[in-house]
């Protein structure tokens, strides 16, 4: 199983469960215990896929980017 979680940050992370920590690309490292789940998946493809999900409602909130970009640059 995979865990999604926010960083304070606002970008949305996966872990394996059993993991205890997990760095953000801001530089900050959480304790996934501490953090609120957002969701169990049973692979790494799904947490991808959910967090890819996740971060395209954020910037669509906020109009940092489109939507479009985002998938260009996260697909593979
Ligand atoms: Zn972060």
């Amino acid at each position: 199983m995979y865990l999604i979680f926010r960083c304070d940050c606002g970008r949305a992370l996966y872990a394996k469960e059993g993991v205890v920590r997990r760095k953000c690309v801001c530089g900050k490292t959480l304790k996934v215990k501490e953090r609120r789940i957002f969701k169990k998946v049973e692979n790494v493809m799904d947490a991808s896929y959910t967090i890819q999900q996740m971060q395209e409602e954020n910037y669509g909130k906020t109009g940092f980017s489109t939507a479009d970009s985002i998938k260009f640059h996260r697909r593979f």
